[in-house]
């Protein structure tokens, strides 16, 4: 792995995806992908943030939004764009889940739609205002020594008479990394105002949209069904190339809910991270790979191997894993482990004795 993003994983485990790109400064889109239905995708802010999805489903009633993106900003170029495409008010903003990435943007909306109802299921909210918001606290003390070091990278490499290229390329990053924090120090952390248990139903312009909880990366997973349209948005139950496993994880739970999903049989799907072509294949093979993953770890548990000897001992066939969700280029396969196999690996284990807990530990 990259010294940089080694740092990254140890510095903001729960916050940052791989540099699957060196594109620092990749700019948002916008894609249709429904009738009324749009997918915009983040910017990607250096590598101490990470390009998402947001969904907005328009009607002449007004505008649901699912997910708000990592910083004001995101949201802000979300609203901006929804606004070349209506007039109408924001009037729900749905939070899928607790990780910071996907509500610190809420306050865009807020501030421009007073009466906007911020909704996520209840286990969220309680885990934003205890977990997410001391973490990003701690994550705001460590990104300026981050940054700094980046700077004195950069010096180091002028004094060195590095290559035009490899200096714009650092350049980029310092610029991206200091408008991220810049971003984050101008969060207001914004709370749903609106949760349930279970399920709830928001009729919209005629159209019926569907919020389901589910118990798969946390214990407050929110996933959004269109039943007409068979249009599914699913958070981080499904994030692309690589399922994101830190932050929670409940390994049945999330098996479970991955063939819930299957089973709506939806046209299209959109994941919380990635693309939305193929997104429905990729239900179907993470579910193989976590049946696979959590078969092993019961195997090994029935072998004698305590957590940390299981962890090594499949940890060892993380090639032959990744391959299963298409994962075979050198550059993607260190994030798998990190970010996947080895939180995924733990929580199976513990899941064989005991009844995860609700909030994750320090560790994951
Ligand atoms: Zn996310």
């Amino acid at each position: 792995m990259p010294r940089r993003a080694a740092l990254c994983v140890a510095l903001f485990v729960t916050s940052v995806l791989p540099l699957f790109a060196r594109d620092y400064a990749a700019r948002p889109t916008v894609q249709k992908v429904g009738e009324g239905v749009y997918l915009f995708t983040s910017s990607r802010h250096g590598d101490v943030g990470f390009v998402g999805n947001s969904v907005a489903i328009l009607s002449e009633e007004g505008v649901l939004v699912f997910d708000a993106g990592c910083v004001p900003s995101d949201s802000a170029t979300v609203l901006a764009e929804l606004r070349k495409l209506t007039d109408k008010p924001v009037r729900y903003l749905v939070n899928s889940h607790w990780h910071w990435d996907h509500w610190q943007g809420n306050q865009t909306y807020k501030a421009a739609f007073p009466g906007l109802q911020i909704i996520s299921q209840e286990n969220t909210r309680i885990l934003m205002r205890d977990v997410s918001v001391p973490r990003t606290q701690n994550d705001l003390k460590q990104l300026p020594p981050y940054i700094a070091s980046l700077e004195k990278d950069l010096a180091a490499k002028r004094a060195a008479h590095a290559s035009e290229a490899e200096l714009r390329d650092l350049e980029q990053l310092l610029q991206a990394d200091k408008n991220f924090l810049a971003q984050k120090q101008s969060v207001q952390f914004t709370y749903p105002n609106f949760t349930f248990a279970e399920s709830a139903a928001i009729w919209l312009g005629g159209r019926e949209i569907r919020l389901i909880h589910a118990q798969a990366i946390t214990s407050g997973d929110i996933y959004l069904y269109l039943p007409k349209e068979k249009i599914l948005v699913t958070g981080d139950i499904l994030v692309r190339p690589i399922p994101f496993a830190v932050g929670g994880t409940f390994p049945a739970d999330w098996i479970a809910t991955l063939q819930k999903l299957i089973a709506l049989n939806p046209e299209v799907v959109v994941p919380g991270h990635g693309e939305s072509e193929g997104a429905r294949q990729a239900l179907e093979q993470n579910l193989r790979l976590f049946q696979r993953v959590v078969q092993e770890v019961r195997n090994a548990k029935v072998q004698g191997l305590n957590e940390a000897q299981t962890v090594e001992a499949i940890g060892k066939k993380e090639a032959e894993l990744a391959a299963m969700i298409g994962i075979t280029e050198a550059q993607l396969l260190p994030a798998f482990k990190p970010y996947f196999l080895d939180v995924f690996l733990h929580r199976a284990y513990q899941e064989l004795d005991h009844s995860l807990s609700d909030l994750p530990p320090a560790a994951l």
